[in-house]
């Protein structure tokens, strides 16, 4: 029957939003109701603005001349020859015409260099409405007492100098308004490039970053390499080296005083995840906590990544100085087969969300075991594999490999090295992410040809390591089965596994 693939586990997970907004989106009006300058150029009711053209008088009934006929052949950078009517302006409330003195003020400073133009005015008709100009005198160029010109011409002159600046106020209102409508805009062009560039440049330093960190880690191995922490003479008796020159971790083989003293610059952090769905928690979780509290990695900080279907069921463990927890809830899957293999997928994420800023080292373990001594330093490595208890001595055609062509875990007879066991693998979250990714690639592959993988996500994980061989392995001491007795291979356990209860803990047996 075609198995339907599982929903993705709902968890926490940590997301970088990293979102600045900007300060306003191009779309926005330009003149908001705050914008003073946007105020004063287009307010309602403004005081000394010009009517609109179709308020003003005809042609026929203007009382001044426009500008270009009074003056021809302007000084350039005058205004343009546009009518100005010259009815007398309305009554205006004496703030208004406060308003306006306050307005006018500024263009006629900037007149004043013009006055010459002003002098060459031509004797045109002219008449001056009543009050305007007598308002507006006040506004006009101081002058030598001596300048010689009627009162009528100055009175019209006065009044169409009102309109004048009224028009050319607007203008320059509206010029200003376009000035800072422009400026909004390339403003927030700018900030949004500004953002881009950042957004850019951030990106590119946190991969240098990761880049710098891998190159360092390749340094700390080889310098690794040269101290003398690890002997494979010493155990003579098992394998203690691959074909690839990978150190095979016995009892006996290692330096852990080497490695403390070498690691004590490095100031570690060791993240270690651990699932438990279902009656696994109150069965194993517990254990396997205050177990690992007191064995793994003892004296370096270690943050345990604990994922449960149910978080108020979690165990209250006190654990140790250097030692820190993170719980997510996840959704538990029906199938306890889906529950093993769908840690890969979860994993996965966990690293590409977080772990991956919190770690040097990462394992992952089966919750049914219990440390019994020591997980230290001597595990530490690129990729690190484990050796399957019941299987270590055989040869790898008896090896439980997927055999099924069919299955993305499929290893053929007369290929593999070991039977790794999926109950303990690590290395850094760069590689142990590569692992869990391509693990749940086959998985999810299987799952689309309707086939499942004879021993699930553990097959996967030893196609993998035939792919990608891993840069250290563990001995079964490591994840020792006390059901085979304890042969003198063994020298000293370091994680047991606990009887398989399956019928009590498992949901589907
Ligand atoms: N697991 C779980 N609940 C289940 C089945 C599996 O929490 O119902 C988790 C748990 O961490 C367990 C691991 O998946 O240790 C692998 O399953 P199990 O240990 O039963 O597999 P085995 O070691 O027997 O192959
Ligand atoms: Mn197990």
């Amino acid at each position: 029957m075609k198995q339907t693939p599982p929903a993705p586990p709902r968890h926490q997970t940590h997301t970088h939003t990293g979102s600045r907004a900007l300060v306003r989106p191009a779309s926005q009006p330009p003149c908001p109701g705050r914008d003073p300058l946007c105020t004063n150029s287009r307010g309602p009711g403004r005081a000394g603005s010009a009517p609109p053209a179709a308020q003003r008088p005809p042609a026929s009934s203007r009382l001044c001349p426009p500008r270009a006929a009074r003056r021809p052949g302007g000084a350039p950078g005058g205004r343009p020859a546009r009518a100005q009517a010259a009815h007398p302006a309305p009554a205006r409330p004496a703030g208004l015409g406060q308003r306006q003195r306050a307005d006018c003020s500024g263009s006629r400073g900037r007149r004043r260099g013009r006055e010459p133009r002003r002098r060459s005015a031509p004797s045109a008709p002219s008449f001056c409405g009543s009050g305007v100009g007598t308002e507006h005198l006040p506004f006009l160029p101081a002058r030598p007492p001596s300048a010689e010109r009627s009162s009528i011409e100055l009175c019209c002159f006065a009044f169409y100098s009102g309109g004048r600046e009224a028009d050319d106020e607007e203008k320059i209102m509206n010029v200003k308004g376009k000035v800072i409508l422009s400026m909004l805009v390339v403003s927030t062009v700018i900030v949004v490039f500004w953002e881009y560039i950042n957004r850019t440049h951030s990106y590119h330093e946190e991969e240098e970053d990761i880049d710098k960190a891998k190159e360092q880690r390749k340094e700390d191995e080889e310098e690794l390499q040269l101290l003398d922490w690890f002997n494979p003479h010493k155990r003579p008796e098992v394998v203690t080296m691959t074909g690839w020159k990978a150190p095979v971790v016995w009892e006996g083989t290692y330096s852990r005083a080497i490695l403390e003293n070498y690691y004590a610059k490095q100031k570690i952090t060791v993240g270690l995840t651990v699932f438990a769905v279902g009656r696994y928690i109150e069965h194993y979780l517990e254990e396997f906590l205050t177990s690992a509290n007191k064995f793994f990695m003892v004296g370096h900080r270690v943050i345990f990544y604990i994922m449960v279907d149910d978080v108020s069921r979690m165990p209250l463990i006190e654990l140790g100085p250097l030692r820190s927890f993170k719980v997510f809830e996840i959704r538990p899957e029906k199938r306890w087969q889906d529950i093993s293999m769908m840690r890969m997928k979860t994993i996965g994420e966990h690293i590409v969300a977080h772990i991956q800023h919190e770690v040097d080292f990462l394992f992952c373990m089966d919750v049914d075991q219990v440390f019994q001594d020591t997980f230290g330093l001597e595990t530490l490595g690129q990729s690190v594999a484990q050796l399957q208890a019941w299987w270590y001595k055989a040869d790898p055609d008896e090896f439980t490999y997927e055999r099924r062509k069919e299955s993305a875990a499929y290893i053929p007879f007369g290929q593999g090295d070991f039977y790794y066991h999926a109950a303990i693998f690590g290395g850094t979250p760069t590689q142990v992410l590569n692992i869990t990714q391509e693990c749940f690639r086959g998985i999810l592959q299987d799952k689309k040809n309707d086939i499942e993988a004879e021993w699930h996500d553990e097959s996967h994980l030893n196609k993998y390591f035939l792919l990608n061989k891993p840069t250290k392995i563990l001995s079964p001491e490591y994840c020792w089965d006390y059901h085979i007795g304890l042969p003198s291979d063994i020298k000293l356990v370091k994680i047991s596994w606990q009887t398989k209860e399956y019928n009590l803990v498992r949901n589907n047996v």
